[in-house]
């Protein structure tokens, strides 16, 4: 079985699990969390499956650089830029981390409580 079987977020990604989705291109998808910690909460995620941080490679530099700024250009969209929002990455289980494929938490609104601490 390939990662685009069992990865919850590579499933999404195909359309194989349906979400809410807001973008997507050739680079990245971008749906709203399933259990939002912010009044906006969404996940931007490569297509490419690449389980954590540790993974990444010199290769994915172009990737993950894009990536990054498909969420600004999210956030600007959903007007959070003026504002300002926050941008997470969880790595590892130690640190939240539940989705093994790896995706840039936009969290928006005023009052954030997450991530704690
Ligand atoms: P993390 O804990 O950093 O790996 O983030 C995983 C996120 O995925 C959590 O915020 C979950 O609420 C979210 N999530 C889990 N299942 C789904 C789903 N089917 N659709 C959208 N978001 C999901
Ligand atoms: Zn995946």
């Amino acid at each position: 079985m390939s990662a685009a079987d069992h990865c919850l977020f590579c499933r999404i990604v195909s359309g194989a699990i349906p979400a809410k989705k807001l973008f997507e291109d050739d680079i990245a998808v971008a749906f709203a969390d399933i259990n939002p910690q912010a009044p906006t909460h969404v996940l931007v995620v490569p297509r490419k499956h690449i389980a954590t941080l540790d993974d990444l490679t010199e290769d994915d530099s172009l990737l993950i650089g894009q990536t990054l700024v498909r969420a600004s250009q999210i956030a600007r969209s959903l007007e959070l830029s003026s504002e300002g929002y926050r941008t997470v990455i969880n790595n590892g289980e130690a640190a939240g981390q539940t989705v093994f494929h790896i995706h840039i938490h936009l969290l928006g609104g005023r009052n954030f409580s997450w991530p704690p601490g």
